[in-house]
């Protein structure tokens, strides 16, 4: 029985929902319902109430890349999984092995897939990879990952204990411990006098700081994100990316990007860290890599790494003692693979950056006439605008503020983000990552819609 009215009684009885205050779905306001999203076709959604909203973000974290409704995934994943849904990945399967050839393809440098099934797994399986390496190698030593203020990693213990946002970690310690925090890269929230280029410097130079005191032979890797996404939509300065490799190499750590949000278009190229010339040692990737048609994530190593663990085949701790039981379905691959041929030959890219450009445009047309806008970036269609009570003092936009905006925009069928939503934070920041397939229009009606919400709150 799937009236809606049905669902909706359902659902407010028994099912938790992620991040969400219960509270309000619980009282005796008829009005407050809980929302179910009931369809999808290419940028838009429909509630449960048959409203229409444009999704200015991607399935509400950064995910469907490459819109709704796309019923070539969903055929090759029915194909697939008629053909063969699951064997665990001790063994091999044909789409497993064909993504893997069209992901490494993206990724000069890199050799080996990895498959699991979360972005927080697949972040869980670089950090285990870089302790045996330890292990292995070192007598126990360069066993600490280096993580960064404002960065989010995902939701197990460990992830967190590798988490910059201490509004998402309040209450849930005692944490891991050999994970230790270098600061944020954000240059509106300057840490240094300087600008641009020495800005961007003087924060990587800060991660050598914190290695000097740690000591560089008990540091294995480095673990950030490329453009650092819930933490505030920060797009690291001019200068950081080359030196923070310069830093890595230089001590011999292992350099592990976290492309869980950035990964599959997003920014414009196929991974973020691919906009700096970087070359890591992990490249770790969920959300975007089948649009979430299918739960797939991928812990992605070069050569160098995946040797150490079969270098020696007469000692049996030598190769990698993991497994991810789901990390065996097909659907993931197969899914995947259309993805990225949606992607290719619809020229996604292009159009991620051309819109990109066009969209950042406007949001800094808007920071001209809404002074509560503080700051304005953004990577292709992974944007931000940073709200503030006072933009001489920067002091943070109220979130209650923040999701007021929110809920305007919603309320009038757009459906945007906001960052750092429970504790008092730096970064009260507006959000937006629209699928890559969108156009003027759709961004046209995304900021109209923001604009007319910062006119209404504020
Ligand atoms: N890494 C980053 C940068 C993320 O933004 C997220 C999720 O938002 C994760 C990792 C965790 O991914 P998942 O929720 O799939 O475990």
């Amino acid at each position: 029985d799937n009236d809606i009215s049905h669902v909706v009684e359902a659902d407010r009885a028994h099912v938790w929902h992620h991040l969400i205050q219960h509270a309000p779905w619980t009282g005796t306001d008829p009005k407050a319902d809980p929302r179910i999203i009931v369809e999808g076709r290419g940028m838009r959604v429909w509630d449960q109430k048959g409203r229409e909203h444009i999704d200015a973000v991607s399935g509400g974290v950064w995910t469907v890349n490459v819109g709704y409704g796309r019923e070539r995934i969903a055929n090759a994943v029915r194909d697939q999984l008629i053909q063969l849904p699951y064997f665990a990945g001790s063994a091999g399967s044909i789409p497993g092995a064909m993504f893997s050839e069209k992901l490494i393809g993206k990724m000069p440098g890199m050799s080996r897939v990895y498959y699991t099934n979360s972005g927080s797994e697949a972040n869980e399986k670089a950090f285990k990879m870089v302790r045996q390496i330890a292990h292995k190698r070192h007598g126990g030593k360069k066993h600490k990952i280096l993580y960064r203020d404002r960065d989010y990693h995902g939701t197990t213990i460990a992830c967190l204990s590798a988490g910059g946002q201490d509004e998402r970690n309040a209450q849930y310690g005692p944490y891991t411990p050999g994970f230790v925090r270098v600061p944020h890269c954000l240059e509106y929230r300057a840490q240094w006098d300087l600008e641009g280029e020495e800005y961007g410097i003087a924060a990587a130079n800060a991660i050598e700081e914190v290695i000097l005191a740690e000591g560089p032979d008990t540091v294995g890797a480095l673990c950030l994100e490329p453009v650092t996404a819930g933490g505030g939509v920060i797009v690291p300065p001019e200068g950081y990316w080359p030196r923070v490799q310069e830093i890595c190499r230089k001590y011999d750590i292992l350099l592990h990007i976290d492309e869980v949000v950035c990964g599959v278009g997003r920014t414009g190229t196929w991974f973020g860290y691919q906009h700096y010339g970087v070359e890591p040692d992990f490249v770790t990737m969920a959300k975007g890599v089948a649009s979430g048609y299918a739960a797939i994530a991928c812990c992605v190593t070069n050569e160098r790494v995946f040797d150490l663990f079969k270098d020696d085949a007469t000692d049996p701790m030598n190769y990698f003692r993991d497994i991810s039981t789901f990390g065996g379905c097909t659907a993931g691959p197969a899914a995947a693979l259309e993805n990225m041929a949606i992607i290719e030959e619809e020229n996604l890219l292009e159009n991620t950056n051309a819109m990109g450009d066009y969209m950042l445009d406007q949001l800094r047309s808007l920071q001209d006439k809404h002074a509560v806008i503080g700051d304005v970036r953004g990577k292709g269609l992974f944007l931000g605008a940073e709200l503030v009570a006072d933009r001489a003092t920067k002091e943070p936009a109220a979130e209650k503020m923040v999701q007021a905006v929110v809920g305007d925009c919603m309320a009038n069928g757009v459906v945007i983000g906001a960052t750092n939503r429970s504790l008092p934070g730096f970064n009260n920041t507006l959000c937006y990552s629209p699928a890559l397939i969108a156009t003027k229009d759709d961004i046209d009606q995304i900021v109209s819609a923001t604009d007319a919400a910062l006119t209404r709150v504020f």
